[in-house]
């Protein structure tokens, strides 16, 4: 829910020429913040007898905007009366930020002031972040690469086709996220595809993940690589592990990585190996959230962008956000943009989530966007368990006991043509139920 506040001040003849601030508190967890200001800018000076009026400019007011770390957020003049900003978007003449909790400084600009004094008065209006369904694609190249689409193009494709965000993954090429423009509503995630002969990885979330070239040839140099792009906040993914031509061929036990990469571009052999390896080290204790992402290079009868898309519950639609939900496994990966969506809960735990096991859970399924014939299951360590196979096309939504420790995620898979096998249509990660710790007596 939206919170608002309103400032007042009054602005002295004696300030006009002078420039002042007005502090006010960012409070936390916010995704978008509007100011708006409203003071007499005009005096109206009717003749009854002439029936002419007169319309005078008698006091200008300008605006402008501070962040905690004493930057200039923007600055307007007198030429907008609001301004709505976030970590993606903004109004122009502002650029877009995390809106950090602390005090901010709204800059007040006293050009002209009529000899009373004018009031000014401030709305200001703060929408705090709230969990939602974003989509979006990880995996990308551009003409920075082997790609045929600039970022520009790419993420105008991506939000034509339903897509909240993209993430920018070049072979070899680093990409600032000052570089990428600016599409209102839309995300665009700056990342690399570190790309070496025994293995593809995305760096994502931070402009520059490493600063040596990308060249490496022992171990321990990789192992480096790593862990400087981790202790830089990227977001660290395995891609196509099982890949014929440039599967992972590192020891995934030495190498630090968050997220593995189980669905690259259409559904087929090399992705069904990456989800059965992610089932082995699912069930071997290892929590390890699986992504998706198309690889994009260009349209083609097997490749489209979103083809699969990762379906990401996050706080808002920052790129930090996103990549944190993506991390925590606040995700299920589903074969196009506008694929089967679900949602998989225990109480308030979402998908990612781990949980204490005891008698008496419950783990809740609802998937929108079934088609007749569909089957829907549930995963775990010991093997399968069909909770239905879809009558028509529509919704399902159920709850089910939790048996025991372990980890439980669910699979719709389809048959895309008729006399196909059924293949996923949609991936969840697991929630977990971690065993019981013994008390020591
Ligand atoms: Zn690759
Ligand atoms: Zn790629």
């Amino acid at each position: 829910m939206a919170i608002t506040q309103n400032l007042e001040i009054l602005i002295t003849p004696e300030q006009q020429g002078s420039y002042f601030t007005l502090p006010f508190t960012m409070p936390p967890d916010m995704e978008t913040f509007t100011l708006a200001y409203h003071y007499e800018r005009h005096r109206l000076s009717p003749d009854p007898l002439s029936g002419f009026c007169a319309r005078h400019e008698v006091n200008i007011i300008d605006l402008g905007l501070i962040a905690p770390d004493g930057s200039q957020v923007g600055a307007s003049g007198s030429d907008k009366t609001c301004f709505t900003l976030s970590a993606t978007s903004a109004t122009p003449g502002y650029r877009p930020g995390p809106l950090t909790p602390g005090t901010w400084q709204i800059i007040v600009g006293a050009y002209k002031v009529v000899p009373e004094g004018v009031k000014v008065s401030y709305e200001l209006g703060f929408i705090p972040k709230q969990r939602r369904l974003f989509k979006g694609d990880l995996h990308t190249h551009t003409v920075a690469s082997d790609g045929v689409l600039t970022a520009g193009e790419l993420g105008w494709h991506a939000l034509r086709h339903d897509l909240d965000f993209v993430a920018i993954t070049d072979h070899n090429q680093l990409v600032s996220a000052a570089s990428l423009p600016a599409i209102p509503g839309f995300t665009f995630i700056p990342g690399v595809e570190w790309t070496h002969y025994n293995g593809h990885v995305n760096f994502l979330g931070v402009d520059e993940p490493y600063s040596t070239p990308f060249i490496s040839n022992t171990l321990e140099e990789v192992v480096t690589r790593f862990q400087t792009a981790r202790s830089r906040g990227a977001l660290t993914v395995v891609n196509h592990p099982q890949d014929e031509s440039c599967g992972f061929q590192y020891d995934l036990n030495i190498l630090p990585f968050d997220c593995l990469e189980i669905w690259n571009g259409p559904m087929r052999e090399a992705n069904l190996r990456a989800v059965g390896l992610w089932q082995s080290l699912l069930a071997a204790g290892k929590k390890i959230p699986a992504v998706g992402g198309s690889d994009y290079h260009r349209d083609n009868p097997f490749q489209i962008l979103g083809g699969p898309t990762m379906g990401v519950y996050a706080l808002s639609a920052s790129p930090a956000d996103i990549l944190a939900a993506v991390k925590a496994g606040h995700a299920f990966i589903t074969f196009f943009p506008g694929g089967p969506t679900l949602a998989l809960t225990c109480g308030e735990a979402l998908m990612g989530d781990s949980l204490p096991w005891q008698a008496g859970l419950q783990v809740r399924v609802a998937a929108e966007g079934l088609m007749r014939g569909d089957v829907l299951r549930l995963v775990s360590a010991q093997g399968s368990t069909v909770l239905l196979q879809a009558p028509e096309n529509g919704n399902f939504e159920n709850t089910y006991d939790v048996p025991g420790p372990g980890f439980f995620r669910v699979e719709i898979l389809r048959a895309f043509l008729p006399g196909l096998p059924l293949l996923p249509a949609l991936i969840s990660n697991p929630i977990f139920f971690d065993e019981p710790q013994l008390r020591a007596f």
